[in-house]
């Protein structure tokens, strides 16, 4: 593939954080911008050149997305799969493949896939039917049913210790297709990002520790407090996983690590993720320029770590009631800090409003100074709910 170069035009199935970082990575380097979305507020839209505001299957949208832009890509996975094999159809590069996303919007594809490329996963039974619920359930339980589609944030599961509980969150579930994935003891939770070019020039990203709070990501922070031997054995899973894939563009890849360091891969994105966005200001390139640069055929920026760091999540609760500005003295005041937000106007509670960096001389004093700021963010309280 001929590199793509400024001021060439980019287009994005998404315009939300995701989108609006991949756009600020691309707008930084010259190129520009069509978004693909129908929030007429979407966040992506203020760094865009052009902002198509459609549905995603909508076929004038897609056709003008197709003639306009030099490469596409998505900010989601769960984008129709068969627009983005449409617009490949149309001789545009389009990156990740609409292959590739499509088995990350299945857990039953997904699951399989990794382990057949040699991987291991949590051990699970695919079930697309109760009657798959009928036989022995005891390599599975205590479990988690996970619908296979369309979950997100621990969206979409129920805890299940006996098959009896299982079979009931079958049916509350709507009889979809799930999986039944035994539950593990986890250590910790880490994560992998990986770019790759379709020349098969493919580089990770230093390993994140995950924190979830009410099954959304709350901190992550770098490098991962685990052994040498496991950060690089991730790292390595993760490459491979990209390879076996035929991968073109930015992977992310979450882990369980239990006991006697054993890893097993949870799940991937096919698209930067919300544990990478320490890259943004702790590694020379950031995972949203590696998506430019995979989509564009040019070749992938350094990813060594310049800085321990701790990335903390700032959702609409920090806002407080009647959403009250968060109090950002402090943050704004630490030399060592930067503020990251969406442009969401509403604050929501569980929406990701933004995000903030610590760097510090190593992920302990990062994670204690990122907690120190987050103490002094909540909102001014008016009188009446003081
Ligand atoms: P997200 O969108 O945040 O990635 P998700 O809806 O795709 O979430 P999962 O990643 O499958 O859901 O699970 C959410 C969280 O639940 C995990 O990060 C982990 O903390 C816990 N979890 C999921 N599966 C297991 C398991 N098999 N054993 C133990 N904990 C699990
Ligand atoms: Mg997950």
């Amino acid at each position: 593939m001929k590199a793509i170069l400024p001021p060439a035009m980019l287009g994005i199935l998404g315009g939300g954080q995701l989108g609006r970082m991949f756009a600020a990575a691309a707008k930084t380097m010259g190129y520009r911008v069509t978004v693909l979305d129908p929030d007429p507020q979407a966040p992506a839209a203020d760094f865009a050149d052009v902002h198509l505001c459609k549905p995603y299957t909508d076929e004038a949208a897609l056709a003008e997305l197709a003639a306009g832009c030099a490469a596409i890509t998505t900010e989601f996975e769960n984008v129709n799969a068969d627009s983005m094999k449409w617009l490949a159809a149309q001789r545009v590069p389009v990156s990740p493949s609409g292959e590739c996303v499509a088995i990350a919007q299945d857990r039953i594809v997904e699951k399989t896939f990794i382990r057949k490329a040699g991987l291991s996963t949590a051990p699970f039974l695919a079930v697309h039917t109760a009657k798959d619920l009928e036989g022995d359930l005891s390599p599975y339980l205590p479990g988690i049913l996970k619908t296979a589609r369309l979950g997100y944030d621990g969206k979409g599961q129920v805890r299940v210790k006996t098959a009896e509980e299982a079979r009931y969150a079958l049916s509350e579930l709507k009889h979809q297709a799930c999986v039944l994935e035994k539950m593990l003891p986890l250590v910790a939770e880490v994560s992998v990002i990986v770019a790759r070019t379709s020349r098969n020039e493919v580089v990770s990203f230093p390993v994140a520790e995950n924190r979830h709070e009410g099954g959304i990501l709350d901190v992550s922070i770098v490098p991962a407090r685990i052994a040498p031997a496991v950060t690089e054995r991730a790292r390595q899973m993760a490459m491979q996983l990209a390879e076996s894939l035929d991968y073109v563009g930015v992977l992310a890849v979450e882990f369980f690590v239990l006991d006697g360091d054993e890893l097993v891969i949870n799940e991937m994105a096919p698209r930067p993720h919300n544990s990478g966005h320490y890259t943004l200001d702790a590694t020379l390139t950031s995972q949203f320029e590696q998506q430019v640069r995979a989509m564009c055929g040019l070749y992938p920026g350094r990813t060594d770590l310049l800085s321990p760091a701790v990335m903390v999540n700032l959702l609409g609760d920090v806002w407080g009631d009647g959403g009250a500005e968060p109090n950002w003295e402090v943050l704004l005041t630490a030399p060592n800090a930067k503020l990251h937000l969406y442009g969401k106007r509403e604050a929501r509670v569980g929406r990701k409003m933004g995000h903030f960096n610590v760097l510090a001389g190593s992920s302990d004093a990062a994670l204690e100074q990122a907690e120190a700021i987050r103490a002094t963010l909540a909102g001014e309280r008016t009188p009446a709910d003081a």
